[in-house]
């Protein structure tokens, strides 16, 4: 089963296929393999320290002590965050936390509840 595109210059059946170009020996017309369409909602995929994918407004539980940056506070184990937001970047959780505040956490240290 031939599953190569016919030329798009000349139509010719004999083109072939040389790395991720195809190529037609009739006419000498190369092009690219047409590439695996981008999902159009390309926010990333962010999973839980468990490997359950997380979305926008799921409420997710702290499993570790997490210090807080530039404070004395700390975020205990077992602190339910609601609402969460996904973003891109080492910290990939963007939430707000009862008596802390708006923070950003990393998806290996949560839960999913
Ligand atoms: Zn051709």
């Amino acid at each position: 089963m031939r599953d190569l595109p016919k030329c798009p210059e000349c139509g010719s059946e004999y083109t072939y296929e040389q790395g991720n170009m195809y190529i037609c020996p009739e006419c000498a017309h190369e092009w690219t393999k047409q590439a695996i369409p981008e999902p159009i909602d390309n926010k990333p995929v962010v999973s839980d320290a468990f490997g359950n994918i997380l979305q926008d407004g799921d409420t997710i539980t702290v499993i570790k002590d997490l210090k807080v940056k530039g404070s004395s506070s700390v975020i205990k184990v077992g602190t339910k965050v609601k609402n969460i937001r996904l973003v891109e970047g080492d910290h990939n959780i963007d939430c707000k936390i009862d008596g802390i505040g708006a923070m950003k956490l990393k998806s290996e240290f949560v839960k999913k509840t």
